[in-house]
């Protein structure tokens, strides 16, 4: 059994109250590791060591702070099969997408934000008779929250920043992925980081998280996660003025017009749908589809979502792995069964599919698809968060915008059109903060990242992250 363990000061720990949470392998619903479950006062203890850290590292030249994140980064790249390993037991996830990209991005958060610290520099404005210079200086003391969808991949995404812009970080990862968190104090150690400058806590969110984002001496909250949490955490800290940054839910919509590049969008529709098994905030999991081809576009989408293999993460062929918990699997089961009764025609999937062998007691759900319900119905309302979609058609693009729009949510969206003009104009309209055009994930690390609405609040990615972990100061200076 794995006893995964807080890293606090630079050294391994257990939590002081010395209980653990059991921590399931999704493929096979066993218990495979332990997670301490963190209170207070394991929270107070890194919040100390982050203080204590602090003033040394903002100090810190950026060439300086830019040398430890390379050597994190190389540090994963070494042990990538590890983590690879790691991340697909304790989430559930193919290996070879652990392996092909929730660790070498992670890799490339840390060198990405090295390069940043490199070459980050000062704004000045010249005025008339004066000069106004710009600082940007550490805040001190941040908390980073993470999901359990992409366990080290946005773990790191808010670390390396906040680490880059000279902040040191108190992270707590999700309680159903632990475990490349835990692996990743290894590599702290290993690159020499100062002791106090990142502190991993391990536990629930309400007993670990939230004692966090209140702690008085924590100045900012980089978090990502549910929209009901982030609610939460904005209301619980909002007389405390502190800066937060949170990344949300979302609906996103996938909008496929009559004149677009067929094959591309039918099979990048799939992946856009099913990627992690639908369990990735920028899925596509509403899919409007212009009338002309709506059936040519179905049926060809169907077709290739049954031929998605499900089954043991580990092997090669594997398209979709399990749900990241008993808890998450029954919930994508019944808003299934939801969306059957309020009229929704299940055309593929609508089931938990039996794992075998080693994957008896996993937690595994066919990739899903509906029609027949309206925009408003609430499959097409609430997130699921799982390998379910729906097709619904438009016969316009003002009718496409209105559904599309048509949510609280504003994270993402994708458009297929190979009209330029078309791409455009309801880019400008979409109420989404990542629009693709003909595309799905193609992510560029400097180009702001998040969501409008209830799907987000401020924007990570580039120059946005570290203006968020940092303090403007503007001084002026006559002359
Ligand atoms: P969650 O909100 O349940 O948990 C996220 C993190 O917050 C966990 O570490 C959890 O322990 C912690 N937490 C829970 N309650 C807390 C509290 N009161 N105070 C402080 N921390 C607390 O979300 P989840 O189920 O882990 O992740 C799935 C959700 O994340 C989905 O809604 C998905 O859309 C969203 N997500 C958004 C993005 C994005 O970039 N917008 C990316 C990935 C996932």
């Amino acid at each position: 059994m794995i006893q995964i363990q807080n890293f606090i000061n630079g050294e391994f720990r257990q939590p002081l109250g010395l209980k653990y949470i059991d921590n399931f392998e999704p493929a096979t619903g066993k218990v495979f590791s332990q997670v301490p479950q963190s209170t207070v006062a394991d929270v107070g203890l890194a919040v100390e060591s982050a203080k204590a850290a602090a003033p040394a590292w903002a100090a810190c030249s950026p060439d300086e702070r830019a040398n430890y994140l390379s050597s994190i980064a190389a540090f994963i790249r070494d042990g990538a099969e590890e983590f690879a390993q790691a991340e697909s037991q304790d989430n559930g996830k193919p290996l070879s997408l652990a392996r092909g990209v929730d660790i070498p991005r992670s890799a490339l958060n840390f060198e990405f934000f090295a390069a940043a610290a490199r070459t980050k520099s000062s704004e000045s404005h010249h005025g008339e008779g004066a000069i106004n210079l710009t600082r940007r200086d550490p805040l001190g003391v941040v908390a980073c929250i993470s999901p359990w969808n992409l366990p080290l991949y946005l773990l790191t995404w808010k670390i390396a920043p906040a680490l880059a812009a000279g902040n040191t970080v108190v992270a707590k990862p999700s309680e159903l992925t632990p475990y490349t968190a835990f692996l990743l104090g290894n590599a702290f150690k290993v690159a020499g980081l100062p002791p106090g400058v990142v502190n991993l806590v391990h536990g629930y969110g309400a007993e670990a998280g939230a004692p966090l984002c209140e702690h008085p001496d924590v100045k900012a909250i980089s978090f990502t996660g549910g929209t009901a949490t982030g609610r939460g955490i904005a209301l619980s800290v909002a007389s405390q003025f502190k800066k937060v940054s949170l990344e949300m839910g979302g609906k996103n919509a996938n909008i496929v017009f009559a004149d677009c590049d067929f094959d591309e969008a039918v099979h990048t529709s799939v992946r856009a749908a099913f990627a992690n098994q639908g369990q990735i905030c920028l899925c596509g999991s509403r899919i409007l589809v212009e009338s002309e081809i709506y059936e040519q576009f179905r049926d060809r989408f169907v077709q290739l979502v049954s031929e998605l293999r499900v089954g043991d993460p580990l092997r090669a062929e594997t398209d979709q792995g399990a749900l990241v918990s008993k808890a998450h699997y029954q919930k994508v089961l019944t808003a299934i069964a939801a969306a059957e009764q309020e009229g929704g025609r299940v055309l593929c999937g609508g089931r938990s599919v039996p794992g075998d062998g080693r994957c008896e007691g996993g937690w595994f759900v066919a990739p899903t698809v509906i029609e027949g319900l309206g925009p408003q119905a609430r499959t097409n309302q609430e997130e699921i968060f799982g390998p379910v979609v729906t097709l619904i058609p438009f016969e316009d693009e003002a009718e496409a915008l209105e559904i599309a729009n048509g949510t609280n949510y504003g994270l993402a969206a994708s458009l297929w059109t190979q009209d330029l003009n078309r791409a455009h104009r309801l880019s400008a309209k979409l109420d989404a903060g990542i629009v693709w055009v003909n595309t799905w994930m193609n992510r560029d690390l400097r180009t702001p990242f998040g969501g409008m609405k209830e799907s987000g609040l401020g924007r990570e990615g580039g120059w946005e992250a570290l203006r968020f972990f940092t303090e403007a100061k503007n001084i002026c200076i006559s002359y």
